[in-house]
This record gives structure tokens, sequence and C-alpha cells, in this order.
């Protein structure tokens, strides 16, 4: 049995973020999304909003769980068995950060394996802050997101 945690801000999550699961939930037993309580990032929406909107958004994935997380995310995918993290590369721009995070997760759990998948091209260039950007300036944001989210959006800046 493979499983594989996706963790992240998912701040909401967005088609590039749902492109990923899909690919990752034929690939895996099963795909653990686990929602950052409080990343660095500080996001804009609680985390029980952002795990709401995951599950809304991935209930038809055969195999994936989201749940939140604040603890160390390599002790986390021990406590669920994970062994391997599932991460998300758009550009070379997310290359530099990524690999640090890999190589530091690595060296903490040689036995944890981080594997990279990349989305369809039309979600290469989304992502969580600029979809909020546009969402918080009345654009649409419909080719971005699920409509649930865009309704989240919506709410949230209207
Ligand atoms: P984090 O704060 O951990 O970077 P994000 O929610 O921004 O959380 O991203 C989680 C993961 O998903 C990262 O590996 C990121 O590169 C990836 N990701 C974000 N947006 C996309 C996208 N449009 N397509 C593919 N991967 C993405």
């Amino acid at each position: 049995m493979k499983t594989a945690v996706y963790p992240g801000t998912f701040d909401p999550i967005t088609c590039g973020h749902g492109d990923i699961v899909r690919r990752a939930s034929i690939l895996f037993d099963k795909v653990i999304v686990a929602v950052a309580e409080n990343a660095g990032k500080q996001p804009v929406s609680d985390v029980e909003e952002r795990v709401a909107l995951a599950r809304k958004v991935l209930a038809d994935l055969p195999g994936v769980e989201v749940v939140p997380f604040g603890n160390l995310l390599i002790e986390f995918a021990k406590q669920n068995g994970a062994s391997i993290i599932l991460r998300g590369l758009r550009a070379v721009s997310d290359f530099e950060y990524e690999f640090q995070l890999a190589g530091m997760n690595r060296r903490l759990a040689p036995d944890i394996e981080t594997v990279f998948l990349t989305p369809a091209e039309q979600y290469t260039y989304i992502s969580s802050s600029l979809v909020r950007e546009v969402a918080r300036l009345g654009g649409d944001v419909s080719d971005f997101v699920h409509p649930e989210v865009k309704k989240a959006l919506q709410a949230r800046y209207n």
C-alpha cells in the first residue's frame, strides 16, 4: 500500500492543485492532502475553511483524504504511514525552494521520498496568491478554481 502526503497551504485550493492530486490518485493507493494550519505564509483563510473547500473539490477522487496538520511534515507522514511526499512543480522558479525542501526532508527522514508532478499546461501559471488577487479585484476566476472555491472567494471579497 503506497501512501503519499501532499502538503501545502491551499489558500485556496486551485485547479493546479486538483490536477496534481488527480494524477497522484492514479499512481498511489492513498493520497493525503495535508493542509498546513499556519504555514509561514500567514494564510488568509483559516485551516477549517481551507480543509472544507479542498474536501468539496476533491470529493470525486478515490483514495483521497484531506486533513489539517500543524506538526513537522515528516512526523505527520510517519504517523499516517506515508512513505512519499508529493509536491507540484510549475516552473523553474519553483525549483530552488522545492529542491531545498526535499533535501531538508531527506536529511530528516531518509526513508521518505519526495516525488514531483507537473500539472497540465493550462495550470502552470496558477497560484493561490494570484487567484486571491484576481478575485479581490473583481476578476473572473472560473478557469482557475472549482465553482465552490469561486463562491467562497466571492463571499470573502464582495
Ligand atoms: P506551500 O505553501 O507549501 O507552497 P501551496 O498550496 O502554495 O503551499 O502549494 C502546495 C504545492 O502545490 C507546492 O508544491 C506547489 O508548488 C504546488 N502547486 C501550487 N500551485 C500549483 C499549480 N498550479 N500546479 C501544480 N502545482 C502547484
